[in-house]
């Protein structure tokens, strides 16, 4: 996992000054990295007969997409708010300044199903466990989440329920 983390580049002061965003790209334009991390964050959830993978917008997609495809799921988008068709539902969370929305098609993931939540960064937590919320709230099973980039100072993992598996690949 050291090789993936040497691939993710520290861009100080981006999107506002004082934030040290951590860029995937690198990772994601190398063929070998790339396969290696769709593997690994899909290794707890070979065999669980996962239905749906849920990326959240938008770096979700990205690694959500290629799980879903190495699992046999469907893959089904968690997006900011107006952004799918409706029938929507949507649960507001809070960010450190002000309010977010995700939303998911309403008849995207069916009661009982299992589903896997997926992002790049766990930072405060905030973002994750909305999702989490919203997929449940359709009646389906989160089996757990992956994330590929932990920023542990953060402890966002504190807001994440403990009996949920959480699968982090990089703690940075
Ligand atoms: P949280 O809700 O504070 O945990 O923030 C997580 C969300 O913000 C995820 O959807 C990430 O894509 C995004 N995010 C937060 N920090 C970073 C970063 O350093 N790089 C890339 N995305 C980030």
């Amino acid at each position: 996992m050291q090789a993936l983390l040497d691939l993710v580049r520290d861009v100080p002061d981006f999107p506002r000054p004082g934030i040290m965003f951590k860029d995937i790209t690198p990772l994601l334009a190398d063929a070998a990295a790339f396969a290696a991390c769709i593997d690994a964050l899909c290794e707890p959830w070979r065999g669980r007969d996962i239905g749906a993978v849920c990326g959240i917008e938008s770096r979700g997609f990205i690694f959500g997409a290629a799980m879903a495809r190495a699992l046999g799921a469907g893959f089904v988008p968690l997006r900011k708010a107006g952004k799918l068709p409706p029938p929507v539902v949507g649960v507001d969370y809070g960010l450190e300044y002000g309010l977010d929305r995700l939303e998911i098609g309403t008849h995207a993931v069916a009661p009982g199903e299992k589903a896997v939540i997926v992002d790049d960064v766990l930072a405060t937590g905030g973002t994750l466990e909305a999702a989490r919320r919203l997929v449940e709230r359709l009646g389906a099973e989160v089996v757990g989440a992956s994330v590929a980039i932990e920023l542990a100072g953060l402890n966002g993992r504190a807001r994440w329920p403990g009996h949920v598996p959480l699968h982090v690949l990089i703690q940075s």
